[in-house]
C-alpha cells in the first residue's frame, strides 16, 4: 500500500513535541514492514538550518509552480530528501515567506497575525499538486492534526470534480484535540473546497472554521494515540468541545499507542549517556545516576529516590502539581530533577524551589535533548502528573531506560504503565494516581519512595518495565489495519 503522511513536524528536521517523533519514526516502521511510504512536510526554517549546518541540501524534486489563493499567487518548490537512517522519501514544500519563521513553527507574521490556516492550507495544496506532478498517488493520505486537515477534506469532498481523489483513503490521526486550528468564516474561500461546504455544518463551529472538526467530519478513519484516549475524546471532559461529533463518528475511531524510536532512545546504544546498560546487566545505570548528581549538584552516595520530569511548562502537563506537592517531598528525603520550557510562572517557581532546595531540587530550563537522555537514564523514577495526555512518550522512554514512572491516570500514561498493587509484581511496572492535585500526586511519590526501599520488589518492576515491547514496528502494525479499513469503508479496493 502507498501511504503519504503530511505533517506539520518531522523529526529530525522540526519538532515541538511528540507530533515530530511520530511523523519520523512511523513512516520508518512502515518501510522497515515493507510498505511504500513517504512524508510530505513545510519546508521550515529549522529544516533549512538542518541541511545548512550538514553543508548538504535537498534536491528539486519537479519544476517549481504557482498555487493561487484567494487570487493571490504563491510560489512553490518542492524538494526532496531521505528521512535519515532509511530510505523514506520526504518532501518538502518550500515557500520561505511563510514557511521560514523565526519565532518557530507556529509563529505569527511579522505582523502579529495567526496566519495559520493559509499557511497549512498552502501546505496541503501544494503537496497535492507535488503528487500528481512527480505521478506519486498514494492509496492512503495520512494527515497529522489540525495543520493538514484539509487534507482529508479535500479527498472526502472534491471526488467530483477532480478524479485524482477518486480511489485516494484518508487517515486522520489526532495527537492533540487541544489544537484544532480555529479562524474566521471569511478565509474559507482559502481552502479551495466547494462552497457549500462552509455551511454544511462539518466544518462551521460557533461561527468560525474549525479545521480539526472539518478532518473529523471528512476522514474515512479517525486514530487517536492511544486507546483510552479514543475513548475520553468522546465525552465533554476530554473533547474539547468536538466530543459530539467524535460520539457521532464513533464507529471510524481507533485508538493506536504510539512506539518509541529505538535507535534513539535505548540504554545499550544511546550516544548521550555516560554508560550503557540493560536488563542482563544494570551496573551502567549506576553510573548515569551519579553523573546525573554531579550534573544537578546532588549528593551521588545519598541512597534516596531521585524523581526526574521532563516536558512542556503547559497547563495540561500538570508541573504546577508537582511544583506545590516538591517541598513536602523534598522533606521526605526525595531529590527531583525538572527539565521544561514554557509558561514564565511555572519557570519562576522552578527557579524559586532551587534557590530554597539548591542540592534537592534542580531546574533546568529550556530545550535541551542530550540532558533529557541523561535524565531518563539517571533518575530512579519519573514523574508525569498530566492533566490529559493523549499519548506522553517520556514515561515509555522512561521504561525503556529502567526508571519507573509515576503517572496520572489518563490517556496515554493510563495504557503504557501497570501500576503495582501488591499483587501483580509478574507485570507492574510502575505507579498511578487519580486526581489531578497536589496532595494525590505526593501521595504516589511516597508510595512509590517506600517500593523504591524494598529493592527487590523495586528490581523485580525495573524488568519489567525494561521488557515491554514499546518499538514502532507493533504500531505500524495496527496503523496497517486502519488503512484497510480506510479503504474498506470508502468502498476502494484492498
Ligand atoms: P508532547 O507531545 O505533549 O510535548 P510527548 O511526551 O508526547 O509530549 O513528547 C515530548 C517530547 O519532547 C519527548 O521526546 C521529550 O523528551 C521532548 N521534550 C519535551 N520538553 C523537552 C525539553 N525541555 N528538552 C528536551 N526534550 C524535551
Amino acid at each position: 500500500m502507498k501511504i503519504s503522511h503530511l505533517s506539520a513536524e518531522c523529526v529530525p528536521y522540526a519538532k515541538t513535541g511528540g507530533l515530530g517523533d511520530v511523523a519520523g519514526a512511523l513512516p520508518k516502521a512502515q518501510a522497515a514492514r515493507g510498505e511504500d511510504t513517504d512524508v510530505w512536510l513545510p519546508f521550515h526554517l529549522s529544516a533549512a538550518q538542518w541541511f545548512r549546518k550538514r553543508l548538504t541540501w535537498p534536491e528539486q524534486a519537479c519544476d517549481p509552480f504557482v498555487i493561487g489563493i484567494m487570487g493571490q499567487p504563491y510560489g512553490v518548490g518542492i524538494l526532496k530528501s531521505t528521512l535519515p537512517g532509511s530510505n523514506v522519501p520526504v518532501y518538502f514544500v518550500a515557500h520561505d515567506p511563510l514557511f521560514h519563521r523565526q519565532g518557530g513553527l507556529y509563529a505569527p507574521s511579522d505582523s502579529g497575525i495567526d496566519d495559520g490556516l493559509w499557511r497549512f492550507g498552502l501546505f496541503v495544496r501544494a503537496a497535492i499538486e507535488g503528487m500528481k506532478r512527480i505521478g506519486r498517488k498514494p492509496d492512503i493520505l495520512h494527515c497529522h492534526d489540525w495543520h493538514p486537515a484539509l487534507g482529508a477534506m479535500l479527498t472526502a469532498w472534491s471526488s467530483w470534480r477532480d478524479r485524482w481523489f477518486d480511489d485516494v483513503a484518508s487517515v486522520l490521526t489526532i495527537h492533540n484535540i487541544a489544537y484544532q486550528g480555529i479562524y474566521g468564516m471569511e478565509l474559507f474561500p482559502a481552502l479551495g473546497l466547494p462552497a457549500d461546504v462552509a455551511w454544511g455544518g462539518q466544518i462551521e463551529f460557533d461561527g468560525a472554521l474549525n479545521l480539526l472538526k472539518g478532518a473529523i467530519c471528512a476522514a474515512d478513519i479517525i486514530t487517536t494515540v492511544s486507546p483510552t484516549f479514543a475513548w475520553e475524546i468522546q465525552t465533554p471532559e476530554g473533547g474539547a468541545r468536538l466530543d459530539g461529533i467524535l460520539r457521532i463518528r464513533a464507529d471510524r475511531i481507533l485508538g493506536i499507542l504510539n512506539g518509541i524510536d529505538t535507535t534513539e532512545w535505548n540504554p545499550a546504544t544511546d550516544r548521550y549517556i555516560l554508560s550503557h546498560y540493560s536488563a542482563e546487566d544494570l551496573r551502567g545505570k549506576a553510573d548515569c545516576r551519579a553523573y546525573l548528581c554531579h550534573l544537578a549538584g546532588f549528593e551521588p552516595a545519598d541512597p534516596g529516590m531521585i524523581v526526574g520530569a521532563i516536558g512542556r511548562l503547559t497547563d495540561q502537563k500538570g508541573f504546577d502539581l508537582l511544583l506545590e506537592a516538591a517541598p513536602e517531598l523534598i522533606r521526605r528525603g526525595i531529590r527531583i530533577v525538572m527539565l521544561g520550557s514554557g509558561e514564565p510562572a511555572l519557570e519562576g517557581a522552578m527557579r524559586l524551589l532551587e534557590a530554597h532546595n539548591p542540592r534537592r531540587f534542580r531546574a533546568f530550563l529550556g530545550y535541551d535533548e542530550a540532558l533529557s537522555h541523561r535524565i531518563e537514564a539517571g533518575s530512579d523514577a519519573f514523574v508525569m502528573p498530566s492533566r490529559f495526555e493523549p499519548c506522553g512518550l517520556t514515561q515509555m522512554y522512561a521504561l525503556a531506560y529502567g526508571t519507573l514512572p509515576i503517572v496520572r491516570r489518563t490517556g496515554g500514561l493510563a495504557d503504557s504503565v501497570i501500576p503495582y498493587n501488591g499483587h501483580n509484581l509478574a507485570s507492574a511496572n510502575g505507579f498511578h494516581f487519580e486526581y489531578a492535585s497536589p496532595g494525590a500526586l505526593a501521595a504516589e511519590v511516597l508510595h512509590a519512595q517506600h517500593v523504591f526501599f524494598q529493592r527487590d520488589i523495586w528490581h523485580r518492576m525495573v524488568l519489567n518495565g525494561m521488557a515491554v515491547d514499546n518499538s514502532w514496528d507493533h504500531s505500524a502494525g495496527q496503523y496497517a489495519d486502519a488503512y484497510r479499513r480506510a479503504r474498506e469503508v470508502r468502498g476502494l479496493p484492498l
